[in-house]
Order: structure tokens, then sequence, then C-alpha cells
């Protein structure tokens, strides 16, 4: 049967549009790509990229002041939201035009559409038009999850900040995971009063307990209200914003809510059911380890197959699968080791086992230190960095890292090829120090701190 496309892809994000280039661009596939939205998805339009920039905006509060006490005569103005808001507009724009041509340059063709599945070769357009393809590629993503209660409240999610008309002078974020302790600090930082309530024990469930503390004392000491153990009871709407009664009692009238209780999968409506596809629990599109579903034409990568929802894993899930289904060169992504970066203040870089997962698998040694970093120590801020490596005591391996200081995304990104490669505590000591820098201290930890 001749069919319109080899491959036709849903959404225009990360993982569908990189796909959609190495079939077409490197492989030499007849290819089309249909995103509802805009170009590129949530990362460059509502997630990593505009939060990226609203991290630096929100930093130049603190640099100012440090900038002080280095002796340059600064002071600071209020922060103009509109006007920086108008800057990320113009750059957003300017990366959904790259986004464009790259696809242009490679030969795939484009509909600014949303496109349904109707069968194992067959996509609907919103248009109306039916368009065959050998493959189909669900790339659709995900979305923000709020409890029914506050979304009948209207309560905002990630993708309404960056679209805000003015900052608010308080904010309620709820949740305790990357979006809420991220969005906390951006906002902190902006000059708005932030209140932060999580339901758990500790923010950043799942990552190192001590990275953990370490980063809620940071947020405390910059000023966020962050409750722990603590969530929404009741939310309403009010004159002046919002007014929210907490599961501790506590009352308040808050300028905006935000909810940051998770994402998940867009696969509502796109008829992946009736076509065969399997779905899971959370609605995620059930893959093999070729990214493949139950029907075996259609494929699915990133963020709507629920694996790891990153933007670089959702990339090679892309990559991975034009190479296997159009470069007749079988490429498996490896999901173990995947290391990852929460942009709060401090930042924190980790990867590998948390110090917790370690000792569960075997006798661990840990090594930790935490130090005021030369820059902030003479500006006399009292903020502490913290390095960490978790070592096997038999094979003396290095199985997790864990950093949280100004720039550990950087530092933890080389970490990981370290790490990835297999080195030694050994390895590390052997390893001269860059003077003066925060990173010598990973390979200049003497003692153990802890062994078990
Ligand atoms: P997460 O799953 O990380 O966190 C969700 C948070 O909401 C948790 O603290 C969870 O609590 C809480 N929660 C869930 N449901 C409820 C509820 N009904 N009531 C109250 N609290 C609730 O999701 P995010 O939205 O923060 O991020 C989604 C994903 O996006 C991340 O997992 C990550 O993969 C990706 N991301 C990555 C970033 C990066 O790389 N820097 C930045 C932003 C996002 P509990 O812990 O108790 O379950």
């Amino acid at each position: 049967m001749a069919f319109d496309y080899d491959l036709f892809v849903i959404g225009g994000g990360s993982g569908g549009v990189r796909a959609a280039r190495i079939a077409a661009g490197e492989h030499g596939a007849k290819v089309a790509l249909a995103e509802q939205d805009r170009m590129g998805g949530t990362c460059v339009i509502r997630g990593c990229v505009p939060k990226k920039l609203m991290v630096f905006a929100s930093s130049f509060r603190d640099g100012l002041a440090e900038a002080r006490a280095y002796g340059w005569d600064a002071s600071a103005g209020g922060f103009d939201w509109p006007a920086f808001r108008s800057r990320l507009d113009a750059e957003l724009d300017r990366l959904e035009a790259v986004y464009r041509s790259g696809l242009a340059a490679a030969g795939v063709t484009v509909f600014d559409a949303r496109a349904t599945v109707e069968d194992a070769h067959c996509v609907r357009l919103a248009t109306g038009r039916s368009v065959t393809a050998r493959h189909i590629l669900i790339a659709t993503g995900g979305r923000p999850f709020v409890p029914e209660a506050a979304a009948r409240a209207g309560v905002l999610t990630s993708n309404d900040i960056f679209r805000l008309p003015a900052l608010p002078r308080s904010v309620l974020i709820v949740g305790g995971g990357f979006i809420a302790c991220e969005f906390a600090c951006i906002l902190n930082g902006m000059g708005v009063k932030v209140t932060q309530l999580y339901r758990g024990g500790q923010i950043l469930r799942g990552f190192d307990n001590e990275a953990r503390d370490h980063v809620a004392e940071h947020m405390r000491a910059a000023g966020i209200d962050l409750r722990t153990g603590c969530d929404v009871a009741s939310v309403g709407t009010v004159e002046a914003g919002a007014r929210v009664v907490a599961t501790d009692g506590q009352e308040a009238v808050f300028g905006k809510v935000v909810y940051a209780t998770g994402r998940v999968p867009n696969t509502e409506g796109l008829g992946l059911e009736a076509a065969g596809v399997k779905l899971g629990q959370r609605g995620e599109v059930v893959v093999d380890e070729w990214s493949q579903t139950a029907v075996p034409s259609i494929y699915a990568v990133g963020d709507v197959t629920d694996r790891i929802n990153l933007t670089p894993v959702a990339i090679r899930e892309g990559h991975a699968f034009a190479d296997t289904v159009f470069g007749a060169r079988p490429v498996k992504v490896d999901h173990g080791l995947v290391p990852t970066a929460v942009f709060t203040r401090p930042e924190f870089g980790t990867v590998g086992l948390t110090e917790e997962d370690a000792r569960a698998a075997g006798p661990v040694e840990v090594y930790a230190t935490t130090f005021r970093p030369m820059r902030s120590a003479f500006a006399g801020r009292p903020d502490r960095a913290l390095m960490k490596l978790v070592v096997a005591a038999d094979t003396r391996r290095v199985l997790g890292c864990h950093i949280v200081a100004p720039e550990a995304g950087e530092m933890i990104q080389l970490a990981a090829v370290a790490i990835g490669m297999g080195a030694t505590k050994e390895d590390f000591d052997r390893t001269v120090a860059v003077h003066p820098v925060m990173a010598e201290e990973l390979v200049t930890l003497r003692k153990p701190v802890r062994s078990a």
C-alpha cells in the first residue's frame, strides 16, 4: 500500500521535532509533523527555556547586593516584569522560528493543526483532512495536573506564570517537586512574597535526603515561607485574589495561587485506544524499549510515555526511534544514570543513587562537605554549598554525586561523564584540583563522613 508519508509525527516538542528532523534530514524519509499549539513544545514555549530565563532574571536582586559588597556603586530599582516579559516573548518567537526553519531545512511538512489517530496508518487533522503514513509517532508531551477542587477555583499552573500581565504581591505555591520549588525561588527573587505548601515531610521527594534538607534550609533563609506537612484544605476567590485555608487551620489571602502538583500525559481524545494502543494507569502510552506501542506501526516518545520526563531524554528517545526505524541502526535509550538539575536558588545538581538507595543496595562510604563559597563569603552572605559523593565500599565506584551550589547544573554535567565511565573515588582523588573553584571540593574529599 502506498502511504502519503513514511512518518507522521504528532507533536512539535523536543522529542517529536528531533525524530522528524533525523528521519527526514539524515535518513531521507518523507515526514510530516502536526502541532496544535506553538512549535517547540513545553520545553521551549512554557517550560525549561522561559523558566531558565526567569531564573536569570530573578538572580539579579542578590547579584546587586553582592556587587555592592564588591565595591560597585549599584542600586536596584524595582523589577520591571512587563519589560522582561516582552523580551521573553521576543526570544520565544525567535526560538520557535529556529525550530520551524530546522524542520523546513530537513524537508519536513508541518501542519499547524491538531491531529488524532484514526487507525494504525491514518491520522486525521482538525482541518478535516486525513493523511496516511507507514509509521506514526506520538510525541504529544504532558500537561499540568491540578486536583479538581483547585481547578474549579481557577488556580494557576506553571503554564500561566509566563503569561501573567503583572506579578502578584504574594503567591501561594502548592507542591514540593521540581516546578514548585523552582518557581518559589524565581518569584521570591523577583520580589514576590512566596508561601509554599507541601503535603509531605520534605520537598523534592525521591532526591538525596541531605541535599533536600540543604535546599529547603536555603529556600527558607531566602525568605520563602515553606511549610511542609501541610496542604490546602480549601481555596476560594476573593477580590484581592484567593482565600486559602490550609490543613493546619491557617487562613490567608494570596494574590495568586499556583498549583505545581505534577503533570499528566497528553493522550485524551487522541483516538489511541480505539486504534489498539495500550494506555497505562496515568494515561501514558505504554511502549517497549524501542518506544514501540502495542500497534507495531505506532511509536511514542517523551513525556507522553511517562518514563523520565526530561527534555534531553525525549530528544534521545526521538533520535533513537528515527535511527532504529529509518536508519537501519537499532538504538535503545539507556534510562539509567540520567543527570539532572533543579534550578532552585542555590541550584541542585544530581546524578546516580541517593545515599538512601545506595545504602539499601550494599555497603557505602559517604563523602560530603558543606562550605561557604568564596564569592558569597566575601560578600558576607551566609549561604553554604554542599558537595557529596556516595561510594560503594567494595568496588570503590562513585554511585552518586549530589551538589547544591551556584552553577550545580554545570558541575553535575561533567561529574556525570566520570560517573558514567565507572569512576572510583580514587579516580576522583587522582584528579588535580582546579583552584580556586567550588568543584575542587569534589576531588579533595579525604575522609568519609559516614560508612555503613
Ligand atoms: P513532580 O512530580 O516533580 O512534583 C509534584 C508535586 O506535587 C509533588 O511534591 C507531589 O507530592 C505534589 N502533589 C501531587 N499531587 C498532589 C495533590 N493532589 N495535592 C497536593 N500535592 C500534590 O511534578 P512537577 O509538576 O514539579 O514536575 C513534573 C516533571 O517535570 C518532573 O518530574 C520533571 O521530570 C520535569 N521537570 C524537570 C525540571 C528540570 O529538569 N529542572 C523542571 C521542571 C519540571 P508528593 O511528593 O507527596 O507526591
